[in-house]
């Protein structure tokens, strides 16, 4: 606490750019009183008196005096004190953080009413009802926000006076019940807190804003910023502010309104007004609001000027903007504005329309929009109007609405796929078996495993829905079927999946296509004359953000599939073609055969049985990017995850024991899947280390890549395959795979006459390979961070493991906002990421630099591998827009 700080703000000395110290309610308030818009004059506590109570539990100690000496010039302003007995001044003390937080936090309205100035209202506003209905609201809202009574309490109270007198709405209550009323409510705060209702007007301020700062870590306030990502430090200021009154009678009333459809975007009159009330009684729906249209014939004079007044704040703001507004006698105030929340597919709309109206330029409305907005716009989505019956929850691990059969193993899924069912593959956690079942499905649901389980990674590889670590799931595989509390889902029944919510239903609940996808996959034309408004915002857009972008972007694909939508979706190229999906399936023996060989002759065999295959699989990876870089990692994972389940063969041994037939290649598979097994895979024998021990593995796919792209060029393509070391910890490991890899391609280029320029370089996804970049460089021409191993080695968390067991607490706890496998941690993985790049890049300035975790395609960390000054960033095809769109934001 500094000295010299200043803890309160008049109205007229704030601005709207101050929204870190006065909050966007203050800052906005601020703003529009200096615009000469008609705002009830008052003043704002800023944010840093609410942190210091926060952090030490009292309020600043000059804060008592700021607050006095505003309150004095208001009071000198308005011609009348605070609660003053003949003629009060009363206030509203209001919340406002920087992020609005709609609902989550307090406000009291009309303190300053006391047994005594009420009857002094009561004269001056000639309208006894309307006095003592205020002091009942103001004993409402003190006693339940400020004092932590039952809010119910006074409800049921209100409605007995109401029953009592056989009327229906509040405003038929007249001054005398009211009066009752505001002695039941007395009583009610006597017996709920044990002391009376304050009586001092300044008391009453004072309480209410210590309120207020309380507020910011009330229960709901903390919930609300966890799911929208707030910062949990950033406190709340106190708005305090003149009353004037929406409830004088039929000529006042209060409302909402837009400056435009914050659904469509459309501009026209949008909001809703109510005669003959106060703020909080539209939000609470205690009477049926009338459309904004009506005020017109209502009180022409204040629709004319609010009509205008909306529009010099939409021409200022240059957007959307939303109001709360007043009438006191036929005398309009404005509340309250702020820059409006909006659909996302308003989001577009909007940008595009306010570029067309000269408002804002191209780089302005790509700060308008975001990757998250896009990316909602291209998942199908359940109709909301539907009836849902929902069986659980679990955690949103690739966005999009799925119905279908529920079935329990991939056998069934691709059986009932191919006879045209739909399905939904549920299993307790997925394993490369089930990548031919995930294919089949419309979704995938597993009990276990958090964001970058296996399941959650491949589906969103694949763009496809998945829900996991839904624990309330007790799958039963055996059985075919699982139960949820208490319900039973059998092989067939049919469920919902929603990927973007987590949510689990019973039955088919209906879903609706997303335009967007329909357009970038070109089965929509943004030209076209009946393509929505949707479609050519986001076409425009898109076109903006490819212009101004630094960052290329690529797919991470390992097959034509879906490299050619990763094209039509806007890839540069293949950032990372992950080859271990082509050692699976009918290959898998082949690859059995490999780890189990004892001879140089047996594995050489098997290699060569296998070269063919690869060689098909880039021949047609080659075509499909024809002209675009494609890097090919070699093979990553380690050897057992090609091997059967290590319990399921002992059994299938020991059974077959017991009977005297064992097979001989069981028990050399077994003997092998024992040799093999590790305590932690994830940090033993694979990567470079397979390339290293396995003689001829890395050599057979390096063959197989210079001979593909030798055919393509022989077929006049134009193939510009990149040859990427995963898993490197130390350059000497590199130099002796790039070694063998260029005699391998120079042999290549010998026998078959064709010249391959292909580069040579390495994943960056341990901490000790980024350590010594500047070494490691020496011998690789790119890097391409693989941020998901860095993040799981630097911090220590097992990629599969941490975020179905202790991130939960994590996230609960605030350690951090959001789990580092999902947005970069810059701190600490991202600053590695920094130092390697620069680190690379001095031993070779021509060194490539890319990304290709999951990271580079979320939104926040795309912006920082621009700042870090990358070439690309790659990730799975349908997160490519996103990816380009928010590579545009961060360079614009
Ligand atoms: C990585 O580790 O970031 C990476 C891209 O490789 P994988 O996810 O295949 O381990
Ligand atoms: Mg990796």
């Amino acid at each position: 606490e500094n000295k010299d700080q200043k803890f309160v703000y008049d109205f007229t000395e704030g601005n709207k750019d101050l929204k870190d110290l006065l909050g966007g309610k203050g800052a906005n308030l601020a703003e529009m009183t200096n615009l000469g818009l008609p705002v009830p004059p008052g003043f704002t506590i800023t944010t840093e008196a609410c942190k210091v109570y926060l952090d030490s539990g009292e309020e600043p100690a000059a804060l008592r005096d700021e607050v006095s000496a505003h309150l004095d010039a208001l009071e000198q302003r308005m011609g009348k004190k605070l609660g003053q007995t003949d003629d009060p001044l009363l206030v509203s003390v209001r919340s406002g953080a920087k992020f609005s937080m709609p609902g989550m936090m307090d406000t009291v309205l009309n303190i300053g009413l006391s047994d005594k100035s009420v009857e002094g209202l009561s004269k001056q506003a000639g309208d006894e009802r309307f006095a003592w209905d205020s002091y009942r609201r103001l004993i409402q809202m003190f006693g339940k926000t400020v004092l932590g009574v039952d809010g119910e309490l006074f409800e049921e109270a209100l409605d007995e006076a109401k029953e009592a007198k056989k009327v229906t709405v509040d405003t038929d209550l007249d001054a005398s019940d009211l009066k009752k009323l505001v002695k039941q409510f007395k009583k009610i705060v006597k017996s709920g807190t044990g002391r009376d209702f304050p009586q001092d007007p300044r008391e009453q301020m004072d309480l209410a804003i210590k309120a207020v700062f309380d507020s910011w870590n009330g229960d709901r306030a903390k919930l609300y910023r966890r799911q929208e990502r707030i910062p949990g430090d950033l406190g709340t200021a106190v708005n305090v502010c003149s009353m004037v009154f929406g409830n004088l009678g039929p000529d006042s009333g209060t409302g909402v309104a837009f400056t435009r459809d914050p659904a469509s975007g459309h501009q026209g009159v949008y909001g809703d007004y109510l005669q003959n009330a106060q703020g909080e009684d539209v939000v609470a729906g205690i009477r049926n609001t009338v459309p904004l249209a009506d005020l017109e014939s209502i009180d022409k004079k204040s629709y004319d000027q609010l009509m205008q007044i909306m529009e010099t704040l939409e021409t200022h703001y240059k957007d959307l903007c939303d109001i709360e507004f007043t009438i006191e006698r036929g005398r309009l105030w404005m509340l309250q504005t702020r820059v409006g929340k909006r659909t996302a597919g308003a989001a577009f709309r909007i940008a595009t329309q306010l570029v067309d109206q000269g408002l804002i330029d191209e780089a302005e409305a790509l700060q308008r929009v975001t990757g998250a907005q896009l990316a909602q716009l291209m998942f199908p989505r359940f109709d909301e109007a539907a009836q849902v019956e929902k069986l659980g929850r679990g955690i949103a691990a690739s966005p999009g609405a799925a119905v279908g059969k529920a079935v329990f193993d991939s056998y069934t899924a691709v059986k009932w796929s191919r006879s045209g069912e739909k399905v939904i593959l549920i299993r307790r956690e997925t394993n490369p078996d089930d990548l031919d079942g995930m294919i089949a499905a419309e979704g995938i649901l597993t009990s276990r495993g958090g964001k970058t389980s296996h399941a959650a990674v491949v589906a969103r590889g694949m763009g496809k829905t998945c829900v996991c670590g839904a624990e309330e799931l007790e799958v039963d595989t055996k059985r075919r079927r699982m139960t949820v509390n208490g319900t039973v889902v059998e092989e067939g029944d049919v469920v919902s999946i929603d990927g973007s919510t987590g949510k689990v239903y019973l039955g088919e609940v209906p879903v609706v296509p997303s335009p967007v996808v329909e357009y970038f996959e070109g089965r929509m034309h943004a030209g076209a004359d009946d393509a929505d408004e949707l479609v050519q915002a986001v076409h425009r857009i898109m076109a903006y953000a490819d212009r101004v972008r630094r960052l290329r972007v690529r797919a991470n694909a390992d097959n034509a599939e879906d490299a050619l939508r990763a094209r039509r979706f806007g890839a540069q190229g293949i950032g990372l073609c992950r080859t271990e999906h082509m050692f699976l399936g009918e290959r898998r023996e082949m690859v059995e055969k490999l780890i189990l060989a004892d001879t140089d002759d047996e594995r050489e065999e098997a290699l060569k049985a296998l070269l063919p295959l690869q060689k098909k699989d880039f021949v047609e990876l080659f075509e499909a990017m024809d002209g675009l870089p494609v890097t090919v990692r070699l093979l990553d994972p380690p050897l057992h995850e090609f091997l059967p389940d290590i319990t399921e063969l002992s059994v299938r041994v020991a059974l077959a024991e017991a009977r005297k037939d064992a097979n001989e290649n069981d028990l050399r598979l077994l003997q092998a899947v024992h040799r093999l097994h590790e305590q932690n895979p994830m940090l033993g024998l694979r990567g470079v280390r397979l390339g290293l021990v396995i003689p001829g593995l890395f050599t057979m796919q390096v063959r197989a890549i210079a001979e593909a792209a030798a055919e393509r060029k022989n077929a006049k393509g134009d193939p510009r395959a990149e040859i990427m070391i995963p898993l490197v910890g130390t350059v000497q490991e590199l130099e002796i795979v790039r070694e063998e890899a260029e005699e391998v391609i120079a042999e290549v280029q010998a026998r078959t006459g064709v010249e391959l320029k292909l580069a040579l370089g390495t994943m960056i996804e341990l901490p000790r390979a980024a350590l010594t970049a500047a070494q490691i460089a020496e011998a690789a021409e790119f890097f391409s961070f693989g941020t998901n191993d860095l993040t799981q080695t630097v911090w220590g968390f097992s990629r599969d493991d941490v975020e179905a067991s202790f991130f939960t607490a994590y996230l609960e706890k605030g350690i951090f906002g959001v789990s580092p496998f999902e947005t970069i941690d810059k701190d600490g993985v991202g600053s590695l990421v920094r130092n390697a790049a620069a680190a690379g890049r001095a031993t070779r300035p021509d060194l490539k630099l890319g990304v290709c975790g999951e990271h580079g395609g979320d939104p926040e960390s795309v912006h920082f591998f621009h700042e870090v000054g990358l070439d690309y960033v790659s990730c799975s095809p349908f997160r490519i827009p996103v990816a380009r769109l928010e590579a545009g934001r961060a360079a614009a």
